[in-house]
């Protein structure tokens, strides 16, 4: 381990390392990737590494599972829609364990139940709250490679919950943090965290290091390579993580904590989310207590709302818009119609739909002035109408509509010229 960083040196052959490796879907999307990744794991093994991985449903299969439950429902019941969506993992954990045994290897899949990922009951968004590392231990000690379904969990009740999509990641964090691991690899289709999109942005630009904090801002912004709860654990657990491609032999990108050098650059990335929605609630009260009475039900039916802006109109009278996904829409519409009808007519709640939130990320903007203009000045080049703006110590994020999210991200990485370090 290099004590100046915190990340683990894998090169050094002669120590014995636990690593935990996670490959996602398009990484085991077919038989013949499956045994890529048997060959990589090893590879890694016959360094004299113990070696867990963690592996996604092969790819388009959890969607493929989620539109068969549709077909039988429009809004399936969320407890089988996981009974269901966990099938993915099982396939593949099976199919990764029988490829590694191919290969001469020794190994063992085992389900979320198996293991013991316990998780809270949220089921399609559950929370790991405990994960048993018995099981993972028995197999490492036998001299097995251990393949944990990604995604799945078990309750206190014996349910089956998966973890939100993306939630693989989080997935391997957590048994990387389980069991202390020296150093969590999430194996991917691209070669790292780049400072956009690289499927986007021509010229993005893979980072070496990252920070915990830019990550979760990326991560929770709309940049998918990691599911933000993994960057949680990661941080909270001081778990070190590599985003890798499994398709070479690359270094890819370290996520660490922050340290000085990381100060100096001012944006270190550009991220659009998608398929957001706003609500404005036009002409209420200026009064104490309004905003608990909107927010409350909303908070009540687990709708996740996020940009609020309130804006004084005249004669004690405000405006109060806020932005939430656009699946949340139609029933928080329903909502706010239904009880919150005593401070806001009907008519008066307007909403709309295809917006995106584009922003900028980078700890450097703590000691940096005028990175807020810059980004206005960029948007205004290009013509593009913000809606709404929200700030916080390390990042800008302007809601646009979502036809310019791809040209307003081009057009900051281009003025920000973060293709060019
Ligand atoms: P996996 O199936 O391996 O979990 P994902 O599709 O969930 O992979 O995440 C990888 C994808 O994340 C990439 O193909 C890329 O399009 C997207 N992505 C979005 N923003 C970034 C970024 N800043 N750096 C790298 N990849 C990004
Ligand atoms: N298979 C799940 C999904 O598609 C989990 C994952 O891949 O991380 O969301
Ligand atoms: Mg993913």
């Amino acid at each position: 381990m290099d004590v100046l960083t915190g990340w683990p040196r894998l090169s050094e052959k002669c120590r014995a390392l636990l690593i935990v490796q996670k490959y996602g879907g398009t990484s085991v999307g077919s038989v013949e990737r499956i045994k890529n990744v048997a060959r990589r794991c090893l590879e890694t093994q016959r360094k004299g590494h113990r070696v867990v991985v963690i592996v996604s449903a092969m790819s388009g299969e959890t969607n493929r599972l989620l539109k068969l439950a549709k077909q039988i429902t429009e809004i399936p019941d969320e407890r089988e829609l996981d009974v269901i969506a966990a099938t993915g993992e099982q396939v593949s954990v099976g199919l990764l364990a029988l490829a590694i045994q191919a290969e001469g290897g020794k190994a063992v899949s085992l389900l979320g139940h198996q293991v013991r990922i316990l998780t809270d009951s949220a089921f399609a968004r559950a929370r790991i709250q405990d994960i048993d590392a018995r099981a993972i231990g028995a197999a490492l000690d036998s001299g097995k490679i251990a393949v944990i379904a990604g995604f799945q969990g078990v309750d206190k009740d014996g349910n089956i919950t998966t973890l939100g999509r993306g939630g693989s990641d989080t997935s391997g964090v957590a048994i990387a943090a389980a069991l202390k691991a020296d150093a969590c690899e999430i194996y991917t289709d691209v070669d790292g965290v780049y400072t956009a999109d690289p499927n986007v942005v021509a010229n993005a630009r893979k980072v070496d290091r990252i920070s915990y904090e830019e990550m979760l801002e990326l991560a929770s912004l709309g940049a998918k390579v990691l599911q933000i709860r993994s960057v949680e654990f990661g941080m909270k657990f001081g778990v070190p993580i590599h985003v890798r491609s499994s398709f070479n032999d690359n270094e890819g990108t370290w996520v660490v904590p922050e340290d000085k050098t990381m100060e100096s650059i001012m944006v270190s990335g550009v991220t659009a989310t998608k398929d957001e929605a706003k609500i404005t609630l036009h002409k209420i009260a200026d009064a104490p207590g309004v905003q608990a009475k909107v927010f409350r039900p909303l908070a009540a039916a687990g709708i996740v709302v996020d940009v609020i802006v309130q804006a004084y109109i005249q004669d004690g009278r405000t405006n109060l818009t806020f932005t939430l996904s656009s699946a949340d829409l139609a029933r928080a519409q329903d909502i706010l119609i239904k009880q919150c009808a005593d401070i806001c007519a009907p008519d008066q709640i307007k909403s709309e739909t295809d917006l995106s939130k584009v922003s900028v990320v980078g700890v450097g903007m703590r000691s940096h002035a005028g990175v807020a203009l810059k980004m206005f000045e960029i948007l205004a080049r290009e013509n593009v109408h913000v809606h709404l703006i929200s700030t916080s110590e390390i990042k800008i994020s302007c809601v646009i509509d979502a036809k310019y999210a791809e040209l307003a991200v081009r057009a900051l990485h281009d003025g920000f010229e973060l293709g060019k370090r």
